[in-house]
């Protein structure tokens, strides 16, 4: 249970920023400009459905316009409330901040048990809520672009772009409006994975940095490394199964809403993905052992604990029996500010929130530029790249025959050398650069401060000297 003083989402963000701003030494009103959130749109619409009208809530909040557009998920939840968005927006604005994405903030969602619903019902609600946004320049590729959250994916994504065509017949530029749309609809290869993709690359940076793995009280590489993960998710999902195909790390419990799987020689992440789409939850799972309780498996034995469904999970209550010495927030907010406080004294290391999930918003800037170049990433240059590899692979076979060293370049190092970067490719490598780049401007800060102690202060410190620049330069 969540214990009773503890703050609200929103109030743990701004206890956080607070911390930050008291080491920087910006102008009052500039700290106050860049805190508030700049406005939130409440709507209520009705839907005709099953035979009588009901009454839908939804919220579309803008934390920041230092750049525009302005950018953030749409969340589809029964949580959803105005305090949840405006601190989801706030930290949407120092993560574009964070990863250099020329955004600034916003946040939407609909109060919404998406599960009661069939697929046709959705799309009249998303359509009708995409109307109301779209109508207010809510919905618009200058101005404000949402992207997937919790319980919305592609398919809404390509519902909330339909309906903007059908409202801007004549804007070239239509397809930007959203990202994480499919890609038949002018989405980007690697959306879906992004966020996932992205606490990979994160983890790898970490583990490249080997005073900081000594930091966490860890040791070597992310090879065999024991992971805990909550939520089988999108985020969740992809984050586990990369670390545990590509990273060999050992995935040892995994927290779902009906329960968590434990086992301690590793679970098989895509066959329980698969039993939660058959069987609608966790348990039950042949390999692996059930435990009612999946919050108590939070506190579980690992190295690495990946909270990746919701916010609040780690809190006052169970801060204290968390083992994990190391923490990657691929959710947002799962640690409680006061939470943060626990874990920062008794030495747990945590890779906040706002650099962890920034895969997503990374790849959808991606994507977004993709729309208003109206071509895709490679085309004109890949080709072209094979074939100058190509004449190097000849060049090296001619000069090895023609000198009788008899070299043979081996079929696997041709095939890779060979192949043009595509889409995919390139929005991988755009990705990785990213997160690279973003932890050492964390690092920098964190290391090199003696006053700064944790990678989310630092994440701060640098997102909002970002934002207060970008306001400077504008004389405000
Ligand atoms: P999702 O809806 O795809 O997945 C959430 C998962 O969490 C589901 O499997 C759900 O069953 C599970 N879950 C819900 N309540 C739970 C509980 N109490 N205990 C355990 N599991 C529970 O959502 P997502 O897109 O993967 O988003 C997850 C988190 O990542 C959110 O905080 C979201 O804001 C953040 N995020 C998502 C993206 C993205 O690109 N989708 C980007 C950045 C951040």
């Amino acid at each position: 249970m969540q214990a009773i003083q503890e703050p609200s989402f929103r109030e743990s963000v701004e206890l956080m920023f607070n911390r930050a701003v008291a080491l920087m030494e910006l102008p009052p009103g500039l700290e106050e400009k860049i805190r508030v959130c700049n406005a939130t749109y409440t709507v209520r619409f009705g839907v005709r459905l099953r035979g009588e009208l009901k009454t839908f809530t939804g919220y579309r909040s803008v934390h920041s316009e230092h750049m525009e557009p302005v950018k953030g998920g749409i969340r589809f939840a029964t949580g959803v409330n105005q305090d949840e968005v405006e601190a989801l927006a706030a930290l949407m604005t120092f993560k574009c901040a964070l990863v250099e994405t020329p955004f600034g903030g916003s946040k939407g969602g609909l109060c919404i048990d998406p599960r009661e619903y069939d697929e046709h019902e959705m799309e009249q609600i998303t359509r009708r809520f995409a109307y109301e946004l779209i109508k207010r320049d809510l919905i618009n590729p200058s101005q404000n672009v949402p992207a997937p959250d919790m319980g919305t994916g592609e398919r809404e994504m390509a519902w909330m772009v339909d309906q903007y065509m059908r409202m801007n017949t004549t804007d070239i530029n239509a397809r930007a409006c959203v990202t994480g749309k499919p890609l038949n609809a002018g989405g980007i290869a690697g959306r879906v994975e992004a966020t996932g993709r992205g606490v990979q690359y994160a983890l790898q940076e970490f583990f490249r940095n080997i005073d900081d793995v000594h930091e966490a009280g860890l040791d070597g590489s992310l090879h065999g490394k024991r992971v805990v993960v909550q939520g089988l998710g999108n985020v969740g999902y992809h984050a586990a199964k990369f670390l545990s195909e590509e990273d060999g790390c050992k995935v040892t419990g995994i927290i779902e809403r009906d329960g968590a799987v434990v086992d301690d020689t590793g679970l098989d992440v895509d066959a329980l993905r698969n039993w939660i789409g058959r069987h609608g939850g966790v348990k039950g799972f042949p390999d692996g052992t059930y435990v009612e309780n999946g919050a108590a498996v939070l506190e579980h034995d690992c190295d690495i604990l990946v909270p990746a469904a919701l916010e609040g999970v780690i809190h006052r209550g169970n801060a204290d029996q968390v083992k994990a010495p190391l923490i990657i927030e691929a959710a947002n907010g799962p640690v409680t500010a006061g939470a943060d406080e626990i874990l920062r004294n008794k030495g747990t290391i945590i890779i906040p929130d706002m650099y962890a999930n920034a895969g997503g918003v990374t790849v959808s800037y991606f994507e977004w530029v993709k729309n208003l170049s109206h071509i895709r990433f490679g085309r004109m240059q890949r080709r072209q790249e094979e074939a100058r590899h190509q004449l190097i692979v000849d060049e090296l076979e001619r000069l090895s025959a023609d000198t009788g060293i008899g070299w043979q370049l081996t079929p696997n190092f041709k095939d890779k050398y060979l192949k043009g970067a595509g889409e995919l490719e390139l929005v991988r490598s755009g990705l990785d650069d990213t997160m690279r780049t973003a932890y050492q401007s964390m690092r920098e800060v964190w290391r090199g401060r003696d006053d700064v102690t944790d990678l989310r202060t630092a994440a701060y410190l640098v997102a909002i000297d970002r934002v207060a620049t970008s306001y400077q330069a504008k004389g405000l």
